[in-house]
């Protein structure tokens, strides 16, 4: 897929770019309806019928399809088209004063997940029942030289962000296998209701866990149409497929929406992200619970191991840490054994992730990788998560949580750009992981 300079397209309500702009024009008012009923925000039953706790018969079938079209007047600015942009603005952390300002205009034009942000699931069992899930792909893209492989890399990081925090594990297996979790790639109309839009708009949708959905439940669609990426930068106009993934999976597990501007689950994208932010975490935890720890093994930072000593400007130890002054416009590779038992009480153990606890002192001091690994093999890969300044616990999932056999190790690649010594500092405290 081929794509020139990134200038995002532009709905016919953005055109009119005034503050506080009241739409007059039917069809401005018709597209803004649509989207406010798309994501959830224009819901005719709630308001008619009162909220979901006064238990009220809801209507359904034909009877459900005219109260619709009777309740908001389509091209109106009607008072509940202004409600639910009031919503809307609420939701997305703008000012709420039901009026299309400058802001509004834009947040509605980003490009966004296809869920809802208000409304209804099933919530009597918006969680899977078990804690090994299986997931799998009905195809794959081949937007900017991505392969199989590398998609098979991309997809473990995102599912490995969930693992990390739950007692959830991710494994892939053939799609004919009938994975918990499908995966595909779709243009348009795919069969399931809810058509993709083309490029911008729409990036993907998800579907929640059993019982919704049938069996769509769990599954991820990604829209064809956009242009997908791994690297990073991602270049103009094309789309972090990591970052998305993790957001779709989120849904997958029972997650919905979230309010808070910087989380995985807010509904627009805005670039690459690829670390759950403390509203992830909760949230995640809050459906699944943490994991039990069967042991923790650390190490301190003082046992550090540079990959090309002549890069750094300087290394000190001081305690149990580590500073290291990375030369300017240099990468390195550290690495850190971690003294791991592979058997306790007669059991062999899992791993849940790697931790580090490290800081830089600017943003050209960067982490841009952690691989795991158990002996020589890779059991997880980390990559462009471009974390700097207070790392205090950080956490790095491996999706399907393998026995262990032979120690842990953990590899970090980091990046020093042009900068004063102390911004192209970077201080590790100490290194460990979570078995189980
Ligand atoms: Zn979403
Ligand atoms: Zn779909």
């Amino acid at each position: 897929m081929s794509e020139t300079i990134e200038k995002p397209k532009k709905s016919k309500v953005q055109k009119v770019k005034k503050a506080d702009y009241i739409p007059k024009k039917s069809s401005d008012i018709k597209q803004l309806q649509k989207h406010l009923e798309l994501f959830g925000y224009l819901d005719p039953i709630d308001s008619a019928f009162g909220t979901a706790d006064e238990q009220v018969p809801q209507p359904e079938g034909d009877a459900l399809e005219s109260l619709k079209s009777s309740f908001i007047t389509p091209g109106e600015m009607d008072e509940a088209t202004v409600g639910a942009l009031k919503k809307y603005q609420e939701f997305h952390g703008l000012k709420s004063t039901g009026k299309l300002d400058t802001a509004t205009l834009e947040e509605l034009d980003c490009k966004r997940c296809g869920m809802p942000d208000l409304g209804e699931f099933s919530t009597h069992s918006n969680k899977w029942n078990k804690t090994s899930l299986t997931y799998g792909f009905d195809n794959y893209t081949s937007d900017n030289g991505l392969t199989p492989t590398k998609i098979h890399s991309a997809f473990a990081q995102a599912f490995a962000m969930w693992a990390a925090e739950t007692p959830l594990s991710f494994r892939r297996v053939n799609a004919s296998a009938n994975p918990d979790i499908r995966i595909k790639f779709e243009s348009g109309s795919h069969g399931d209701g809810s058509p993709f839009d083309g490029r911008g708009g729409v990036l993907a949708h998800a579907y929640y866990p059993p019982p919704n959905s049938g069996a769509l439940a769990g599954d991820a669609h990604f829209d064809e149409a956009e242009n997908w990426t791994i690297n990073i930068p991602t270049g103009a106009g094309k789309i972090d497929l990591v970052t998305v993934a993790a957001h779709e999976f989120g849904h997958s597990l029972g997650l919905r929406h979230s309010n808070v501007n910087g989380s995985m689950m807010f509904p627009s994208y805005s670039g690459a992200k690829r670390y759950l932010h403390a509203d992830d975490i909760a949230g995640i935890r809050n459906i699944y619970g943490g994991y039990s720890i069967a042991s923790a093994p650390w190490i301190h930072g003082t046992s550090i191991q540079v990959e090309y000593p002549d890069r750094l400007e300087r290394i000190t130890r001081a305690g149990f840490y580590t500073y290291l002054y990375g030369k300017p416009n240099t990468t390195n590779w550290f690495h850190f054994a971690i003294p791991s038992p592979v058997i306790q009480d007669k059991k062999r153990l899992k791993v849940v992730c790697a931790i580090l606890r490290f800081r830089t002192f600017s943003d050209k001091a960067v982490v841009n990788h952690v691989h795991i690994y158990d002996g020589y093999s890779k059991i997880a890969s980390h990559n462009n998560i471009n974390l700097s300044g207070n790392n205090w616990f950080k956490k790095f999932g491996v999706a399907h949580k393998p026995h262990l056999y032979w120690g842990l190790g953990i590899s970090i690649g980091v990046s020093f750009k042009a900068g004063t010594a102390n911004q192209r500092r970077m201080d590790f405290v100490s290194a460990g992981a979570d078995l189980i």
